[in-house]
């Protein structure tokens, strides 16, 4: 058996959109390696610092993901290399196995698919956006009630009848007056 405890650092992000290890950050691997009948078994844990964003506020949260790996990297011509595609179980390639598609994959299922800053993160109000953790116990919109809101609308609406509906006519009237024979009418007009 053969014990790995590694500090790698990440080249590339990984994780999901809304958190990931930050690329350029380190990874704690702390795994053991065994020899077993089918090939080489890795297990233990992963460490690392996370980066994200609240799914509820949008405000930047940091976090850190614990995780615990086991996997099989089977042997060529061993009976799991036969029964297996290449992508249901890793192998081991050249006496070598490639721990990072193992890693990548086990941190991203190992993120929240909806980060929160806090547990009860408030979130932002639904009316104007703004973070309610910020804005204070009273902040509320008056919300019309929707029958109020449709009568609203109507004397809104008969107020306008007086001027704009007729301007709206009246200019039409000159549209498709211009656009049309008129036009022709009016050069003969001239013409003669
Ligand atoms: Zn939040
Ligand atoms: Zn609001």
């Amino acid at each position: 058996m053969r014990t790995i405890e590694r500090t790698v650092t990440v080249d590339e992000r990984i994780g999901l959109d809304l958190i990931a290890i930050p690329a350029g950050s380190p990874i704690e691997l702390d795994l053991r390696l065994e020899s077993v009948v089918e090939g080489v078994l890795v297990t233990g844990g992963v460490r690392a610092d996370t980066e994200g964003e609240c799914s509820r506020c949008l405000e930047p949260t940091s976090g850190e993901l614990e995780l615990s790996l086991t996997e099989l990297f089977a042997y060529p011509d061993s009976v799991t290399d036969e029964t297996t595609d290449e992508d249901e179980a890793h192998r081991v390639v050249d006496e070598l196995i490639d721990l990072e598609p193992v890693v990548v994959g086990a941190v991203g299922l190992a993120l929240p698919l909806q980060p929160l800053c806090s547990e009860d993160c408030l979130g932002l109000c639904p009316e104007c956006g703004i973070r309610l953790a910020i804005a204070g116990s009273e902040h509320g919109h008056e919300i019309l009630d929707p029958r109020w809101a449709a009568l609203a609308e109507k004397v809104a609406g008969d107020g306008d009848d007086g001027g704009d509906p007729q301007g709206r006519h009246t200019r039409d009237q000159q549209n498709t007056s211009s656009a049309n024979t008129d036009l022709g009418s009016h050069n003969e007009a001239e013409e003669k």
